[in-house]
Parts: C-alpha cells; sequence; structure tokens
C-alpha cells in the first residue's frame, strides 16, 4: 500500500467512491461490458498503481451503443426541465462527494488537491448552468411571408453523443459535454483518457446512482475504457450524430476526418500556445501573479497555460527578474500535500517531452535562465516531477511553434507599438487563450477588437488559465473551433428543426409562385 495514498485518504476516497477492487488486477467499473485487456493506472504522485481496469471490446461496445440506444428512446420524451431536475441530483451528488472525487483527480492525474477540488467545483456548476437551461431551450418565432401561416423553429436531442476526453482533465470536460448533453435529450458514451481511468469510474457510478434513485436507465450515462482504437469505435460510427473530443491536435485532426467522413458532427477542443502580452503599462505584480499561475499550474499542462510572454523591450528587464524570483520560491511536490505549488507530469513520456522541448530550445538559439531539469531524489520516485523552466526565445522558433504539455515558459521581447505584440500573439497555428497585462485602454481595446487577438479567449488583466463555465469555452484555428459549457453552447447537442403551419383552407407557395391544378 502507498504511504502517500494512505496518508492522504485516498484508499477511503476510493471506497466512498464505489472503486473497491484494488491492486488486484480486476476490473473496478460498473461498466459490466467490459471484457477486454486490462490497463493499469498508475499516480505520477508516487508511481503506485492504483488499480487496473477491463478494456471496451468492440463486442462490448455494441452492447453499451445498444442500452445507449434504448435508453435514448426513454430519456427523449422526458420534458426537458424534468432532465433539468436529474442533473440538479447529479449536482447534489457531486456536492456530497467533492472531496474524494476531487482526491481522486489529484491523486490520478497529478494536479493539486486545490485544483482537483476545483475541478469538480466546474462538474457542479455547470450541472447548476444546466438546470437553469433546461427552461430555455429557446428556440425563435418568425412571421410568415404566407397569410394564415404561422412559423418557428424548434430544438431537438441528437441522439447519442460520443465523449472523447484528455487525461489533464479528467472529470471537468465530461461534465461541461455530459450535463448539456442531458438537458438535450441525448444519451452519452464518455471514453476518457487511458491515463485517467479511475476518475471516469467513479463519475460513472455517481451518475448510475442517480439515474437509478429516479428509475432511469443507467445507458444515459455510458463509459468505455480504453485507449484510442476504443476511441475510433465511436469515430466511425454513424449512430453517433455528434463526436466531441478534447485532446491534441494531432488527436483532432485524425478524428475530424473521421467523423466528416461519414458527415457527421465533431466538437473539437484541442491545444493551445497561449500568451500574455505585458504592455509598458502593465501592472507588474498582476503580471507576475498571472504569469506564473498560468506557467506552472496543473505543472504546466492545461490547455490554457501560459506558453508565451510577450514582453515590451522598456519592461522586459523587470518583468524577468520578478518571474524568476518568484520560480525560485516554488515548491514542487507531493501535489496533495498544499504547502507544494507544482506537482508532477502525467508520465515518464511527458518527462521525455519536457527534456526534448529544453535541448531543443537552446539548439535554436534560445536561452535558459530557469534552467529547469528532472528531480530524481527521495520523494520524486515516480520519476515525474520536473522544475518549471524558463527560456529567451524568439516566437519563429519551431519549439516555440509548438504546445510542449509541461511547464517551459518562453520570454518573447518586443518593441514599438502593441500591434507588434499582437502580431506576435498571433503567429502560431493555434487559437486558444490569450491575454494583455494593460492599464492603457487604447491597448486593451485593440487587443480585443477586430483586427485583435484572434484566439477564442481573450483576457484583460487576468491570466491564460482558469475560465469560468458561464462563457462558451474553446478556440480558433487548429486548437478546433469548438465551443463548449456556457453561453449559448449548448445547441450544438441539438438540432433545429424549422415548422410551419399552415391554417388556412388554402395552399399558397413561397416566392408566390403559381401552380393550379
Ligand atoms: P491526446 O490527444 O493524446 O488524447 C486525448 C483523448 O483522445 C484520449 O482519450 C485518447 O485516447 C483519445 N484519442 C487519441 N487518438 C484518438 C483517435 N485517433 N481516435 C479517437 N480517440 C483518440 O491528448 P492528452 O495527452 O490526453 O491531452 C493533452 C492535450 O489535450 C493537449 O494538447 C491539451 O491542450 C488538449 N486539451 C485541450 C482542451 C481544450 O478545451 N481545448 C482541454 C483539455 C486538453
Amino acid at each position: 500500500m502507498s504511504k502517500i495514498a494512505s496518508d492522504f485518504g485516498i484508499y477511503d476516497a476510493l471506497k466512498v467512491l464505489g472503486i473497491k477492487e484494488i491492486n488486484e488486477g480486476s476490473s473496478t467499473g460498473t461498466n459490466n461490458f467490459s471484457s477486454g485487456e486490462t490497463i493499469a493506472s498508475f499516480s505520477p504522485v508516487d508511481g503506485s498503481l492504483i488499480a487496473k481496469v477491463k478494456t471496451t471490446t468492440k463486442e462490448d461496445y455494441e452492447q453499451v451503443m445498444g442500452t445507449a440506444t434504448a435508453a435514448y428512446k426513454e430519456w427523449r420524451t422526458k420534458p426537458a426541465p424534468q432532465r433539468g431536475e436529474i442533473v440538479r441530483q447529479f449536482g447534489d451528488k457531486l456536492r456530497e462527494l467533492k472531496e474524494p472525487l476531487g482526491k481522486l483527480v489529484s491523486y490520478e492525474m497529478g494536479k493539486s488537491y486545490q485544483e482537483g477540488l476545483g475541478e469538480v467545483q466546474e462538474m457542479i456548476d455547470i450541472c447548476d448552468f444546466a438546470v437553469g437551461l433546461s427552461r430555455q431551450l429557446h428556440g425563435l418565432t418568425m412571421h410568415s411571408e404566407r397569410p394564415g401561416h404561422r412559423m418557428y423553429e424548434q430544438y431537438h436531442p441528437l441522439g447519442v453523443v460520443g465523449i472523447i476526453s484528455a487525461f489533464n482533465f479528467p472529470v471537468a470536460v465530461w461534465a461541461w459535454n455530459t450535463a448539456l448533453a442531458w438537458i438535450c435529450g441525448d444519451v452519452c458514451i464518455w471514453k476518457p483518457s487511458e491515463k485517467t481511468p479511475l476518475c471516469g469510474i467513479a463519475c460513472q457510478h455517481i451518475a448510475a446512482t442517480v439515474f437509478k434513485e429516479n428509475n432511469l436507465p443507467e445507458g444515459i450515462s455510458c463509459l468505455i475504457n480504453g485507449d484510442y482504437t476504443v476511441g475510433e469505435l465511436m469515430t466511425g460510427d454513424a449512430r453517433i450524430p455528434l463526436v466531441s473530443a478534447t485532446g491534441s491536435i494531432r488527436m483532432g485532426k485524425i478524428v475530424a476526418q473521421a467523423v466528416a467522413a461519414r458527415l457527421g458532427k465533431s466538437l473539437l477542443e484541442l491545444g493551445g500556445n497561449n500568451a500574455i502580452i505585458v504592455t509598458p503599462d502593465a501592472d507588474i505584480k498582476m503580471t507576475v501573479i498571472g504569469a506564473v499561475f498560468g506557467a506552472v499550474g496543473t505543472a504546466g499542462q492545461r490547455c490554457t497555460s501560459t506558453r508565451r510572454l510577450i514582453i515590451h523591450e522598456s519592461m522586459y528587464d523587470k518583468v524577468k527578474n520578478a518571474i524568476v524570483a518568484a520560480y525560485n520560491q516554488l515548491r514542487i511536490g507531493n501535489p496533495l500535500d498544499e504547502n507544494n505549488h507544482v506537482g508532477p507530469l502525467i508520465d515518464t513520456d511527458a518527462v521525455l517531452q519536457y527534456n526534448k522541448a529544453l535541448q531543443q530550445v537552446v539548439n535554436e538559439g534560445g536561452n535558459l535562465i530557469v534552467e529547469g531539469g528532472v528531480l530524481e531524489e527521495q520523494g520524486y520516485e515516480s520519476g515525474c516531477y520536473v522544475r518549471p523552466a524558463i527560456a529567451e526565445a524568439e516566437n519563429h522558433f519551431k519549439i516555440v511553434q509548438h504546445e510542449t504539455f509541461a511547464p517551459v515558459l518562453y520570454l518573447i521581447k518586443y518593441s514599438g507599438d502593441v500591434e507588434n505584440a499582437i502580431a506576435i500573439q498571433n503567429g502560431v497555428l493555434q487559437g486558444l487563450s490569450s491575454a494583455i497585462m494593460t492599464n492603457n485602454l487604447r491597448e486593451a481595446e485593440q487587443f480585443l477588437s477586430a483586427w485583435g487577438s484572434d484566439c477564442g479567449i481573450a483576457n484583460v488583466n487576468i491570466g491564460t488559465s482558469g475560465a469560468e463555465i458561464g462563457g462558451a469555452f474553446g478556440g480558433e484555428k487548429e486548437t478546433g473551433g469548438g465551443r463548449e459549457s456556457g453561453s449559448d453552447a449548448w445547441k450544438v447537442y441539438m438540432r433545429r428543426q424549422t415548422n410551419t403551419i399552415n391554417y388556412t383552407t388554402e395552399l399558397p407557395l413561397a416566392q408566390g409562385i403559381k401552380f393550379d391544378l
């Protein structure tokens, strides 16, 4: 038994979450359909095996699809506010289980316990949002050009929605999708990341409890386990009208093509290459907090992590020195221990990518000003802990153009007007999150204008990471163009139907076309 896991109550948390068989090499899911090979979930916190989970075979998948389809027939007939009531109950269960689920997220994924709790809070928030929305799935009415006709549009559910999620938000991204899809009348099949399968099982248990308590079919929420081959079962399946996929750009390009080949819809939430512009009018204290949290929070493994700091030459040395000083204060270690700022990377493969990036930036002419490195001493046995690094670099470097999913921050100098900084900020293929630090209204508005930031998220005097659920979340260019979570993102989970009703005894044609028999 892992000492950290027992000291920090992980085993108790697993029990409360219904994951009972640990370290026994057997399936831990409620997902009775999974009969394939097992995958192991190792904690990056201490390298311990947490549990093994059976994967979903093609035959299992057919059974899952059967239960999902049957559940959909029942679920779509429930009025949307009643579906909202079920989502309300699900949110309440999450409130009860916030601490154990937050702990599991922290231990299985490696983010800090505070961030694990924050992720569960995000799930609760989206449930609250979805409950309200369940009474507001409004369509428009419009005036018909024909007398005695009424025209309006309404939204119907799509059917079975496929969700593919990444390791770094192992529970919240599923909730963003599923809470909205459920109130819209859809049922969901979820394939969580193979790196965080236990988070998926825990969520499935919670959802299943709520459906059971309400005599509803468990198939409203389905779970499939495994790697990309299991994801491919959904992307190629014409019975799934919408696939919502969160992950790398590499994955998004494959998924988009597979879904488009059958003319399905995909909602893509892919990688970012997020920058903060620091102008001569920036507040240095706020800049440092925003940049450091953005770059090292979740060990640089957020899609919205700050990768680039684009600093005006007049401020450059001041900002650089303040950030380097802040990096010297960082405490790296067990993320369940709230004294630490930075936890581990997800696995040793991620450590390899981190090392490669540091090597490459130097090869391309960059200058490492905070060197980084892998921690190997006692307490870091998992081999996944690295020191956050900072390099002075140029935007055109190949490595700067690429998203390295680790705490590596590039400092880039700009001169002249804010337009030059915006051009650098936009000069990458990704378009997720962006920010400007300035007290100058003119600069802020230019950044937000149509010729400003080209990203899905553009912030003023806030860092790039840490979005609220109320706004639509997503990005442009290679980030995929999808929008999830708040605002009117719900519309993607529904199909729109335009209805025209004639209440006369005549049959006039649109555009005044005559057709007399
Ligand atoms: P990944 O692309 O390796 O895997 C993501 C998911 O896709 C996993 O469940 C994986 O099994 C599945 N997958 C991979 N190839 C597939 C295929 N061909 N067909 C079907 N499914 C497939 O990503 P990751 O390493 O888990 O996560 C990190 C990446 O996710 C980063 O690039 C990050 O920026 C991105 N991300 C984006 C957002 C966003 O909202 N924009 C949010 C979180 C993470």
